[in-house]
């Protein structure tokens, strides 16, 4: 069961990659098997729960960056991830416009508008917009259609309830991070 479960969920994460590709908003990545330890089993015997780290990738042009714990200009509710906007000015694709220095008629960062407060990550926020991607990647996965999807009320995390055939049950909590500096370091949003 186990198997299956991490199966599906790899599943739903590699649809959900396709469908922010081009958006400008993240791509979901879950940890490797290199870092094997960033998931985790819980078996509290009626319900087994799977917990994975998952890390939010910026959209190109776009990147994380972390604020001291406590600075005092990160706004309420947010999280102390900053999203900065990179220069494109001198890049040689030139399809879209810069975000740092735009042309008057273009579009806005869309990660800024939708999941920011100031240039500030928002937990809430982005858990939502997490959540309604994995509902729409389980609309395109119909493979796994004998089971049934429920996504659990979290404002931090994302978390599914999945029944199988013969009513067995699974949890999997998506755990939401940001990489920072070397490799293997990372934020997880909270
Ligand atoms: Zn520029």
């Amino acid at each position: 069961m186990g198997r299956t479960l991490k199966k599906l969920v790899r599943d739903l994460l590699e649809v959900c990659q396709v469908l922010s590709q081009n958006t400008f908003m993240p791509e979901l990545h879950p940890a490797t098997q290199k870092q094997g330890t960033l998931e985790s089993w819980s078996d509290l015997g009626h319900q087994i729960i799977y917990q994975l780290v998952v890390f939010l990738r910026p959209p190109p042009r776009h990147s994380f960056q972390l604020q001291p714990p406590g600075g005092r200009h990160v706004p309420e509710r947010c999280s102390n991830i900053r999203v900065v906007l990179e220069c494109s000015c001198s890049s040689t694709t030139g399809e879209t416009s810069c975000f740092v220095h735009p042309t008057h008629d273009a579009q806005p960062s869309r990660l800024l508008r939708t999941l920011c407060t100031g240039s500030h990550l928002e937990v809430e926020k982005t858990a939502g917009w997490v959540q309604s991607l994995v509902e729409a990647a389980w609309e395109r996965s119909p493979q796994w259609h004998d089971w049934k999807l429920q996504l659990l009320p979290s404002s931090r995390s994302c978390r599914l309830l999945l029944t199988g055939p013969c009513q067995v049950q699974l949890c999997a909590e998506l755990l939401l991070a940001v990489r920072q500096g070397r490799p293997g370091n990372f934020l997880v949003l909270e």
